[in-house]
């Protein structure tokens, strides 16, 4: 019979009455994810997914890719067989051969949701651990600890042999809790940000500030790589690139240079902003953490707010460098992120930024700018690019 993939619903499962439109978004981006690798047929019966190949379809890959798809708790490919005890344990014991005869101990766990199936849980444990034992010498029973555990599930339309589940993505299906616009920089933070704010369900928009000559093509080719990588997670993600030379030229002209950082950052909330409304985004996220550097202290973070007119999301505020790195290496982004390429936020830093601004040094400091004229035309000469998962 042929071999398949079971998926295990993650949170989705808590969702009561929405809980229909979450599978379907969820089976929707499953399909998306699968697209290039074949035929599969992909449905859902009681809070299993079941992810079938049409022809001779890589499950390897097919199993690599849905790893990555929020949503789902655990995978794991499983042989389907007819509902017999007969071929359940040979299925059992040819399926599982490799990993079975190079364990110790065993034990089975059975579920059967199929009430007409003549034997219940504990006798199918009970007949499959004695056969197996009987096929394989190596082989002795261990409940508490074991090496290796087969799991049988008897259902409605087949049972299905399979070993330990891997592990999914967890979170929710994106596109179920609308869209968010990410500031995004290529550094380490900003694309683990935006990898949680997926996770949590949401859509997301790139907004990335490039300011050419200072900053080159390649710094923002590292971006569009950085989100590549993350759409392997969150899907295809529309980025704009905001020219960003001429504010902060302004900026440096017009004020005075130790509140720099954060009266830049304060343009980019509204620039970003605009855009966000423009795209139906409900929030801003950013790769802030509190205290990691002048502009993210308590009073940095407040002037920056202080312009924003939705909410801004910073997924990492509480995290500790070494976490966020932890998170960009699990992801597979800090290899990129470590690349040396300038950033518009660090070609002009201030010696000495003020730590603990006030608000009204802010708004006295951006007296001489038309702040909102500028930022209008930064998002005027915007330029977006679909940026597709990397495969
Ligand atoms: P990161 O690793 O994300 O660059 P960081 O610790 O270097 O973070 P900053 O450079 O102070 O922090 O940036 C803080 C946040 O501001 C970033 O996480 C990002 O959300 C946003 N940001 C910084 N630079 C840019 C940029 N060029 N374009 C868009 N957003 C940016
Ligand atoms: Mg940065």
């Amino acid at each position: 019979m042929r071999e398949i993939i079971l998926l295990k619903l993650g949170e989705v499962v808590l969702k009561g009455l929405n809980r229909h439109s979450f599978e379907e978004t969820l089976l929707q981006n499953i399909r998306r994810r699968l697209a290039g690798l074949g035929e599969f047929d992909v449905r859902e019966l009681q809070s299993t997914i079941y992810v079938t190949p049409r022809g001779g379809e890589d499950l390897f890959e097919a199993q690599e890719r849905l790893k990555k798809v929020f949503g789902i708790a655990s995978l794991t490919r499983a042989r389907e067989t007819e509902k017999n005890m007969d071929a359940i344990l040979e299925a059992a014991a040819e399926y599982l051969r490799p990993q079975l005869s190079a364990a110790r101990t065993f034990k089975v766990e059975s579920k059967r949701s199929d009430k007409k199936f003549p034997l219940n849980s504990p006798q199918i444990c009970a007949k499959a651990g004695d056969y197996l034992l009987g096929r394989f010498p190596n082989l002795r029973v261990n409940v508490v600890e074991p090496d290796y555990t087969v799991r049988i599930e008897v259902r409605d339309r087949a049972a299905y042999v399979h070993g330990n589940a891997l592990r999914g993505a967890g979170g929710m299906p994106v596109g179920t809790s609308g869209k968010a616009a990410v500031l995004i920089s290529g550094g380490i933070d900003s694309p683990v940000a935006a990898w949680m704010t997926a996770r949590r369900g949401a859509e997301l928009v790139a907004v990335h500030f490039a300011s050419p000559p200072y900053t080159s093509e390649r710094a923002e080719q590292k971006v569009k790589d950085l989100l590549a990588k993350v759409g392997t997670y969150a899907g295809r993600v529309v980025m704009f690139t905001v020219p960003f030379a001429h504010v902060q030229e302004q900026i440096l002209q017009n004020c005075p240079e130790d509140l720099f950082t954060v009266l830049m950052r304060r343009m980019m909330m509204r620039c970003a902003e605009a855009i966000a409304r423009r795209e139906g985004c409900g929030a801003l996220v950013t790769g802030e953490s509190l205290g990691q550097v002048a502009s993210q202290t308590m009073e940095a973070i407040a002037c920056t707010d202080a312009v924003a007119g939705m909410p801004v999301f910073r997924p990492l505020i509480g995290m500790d460098k070494v976490d966020i790195v932890a998170l960009a290496n699990r992801i597979d982004t800090y290899e990129l992120s470590i690349q040396p390429y300038e950033d518009c936020c660090t070609i002009f830093t201030p010696k000495h930024p003020r730590t603990r601004p006030a608000l009204e040094s802010m708004e006295k400091a951006e007296r001489p700018l038309d702040c909102a004229a500028l930022a209008a035309d930064c998002v005027a000469r915007a330029k977006r690019t679909l940026i597709s998962p990397l495969e």
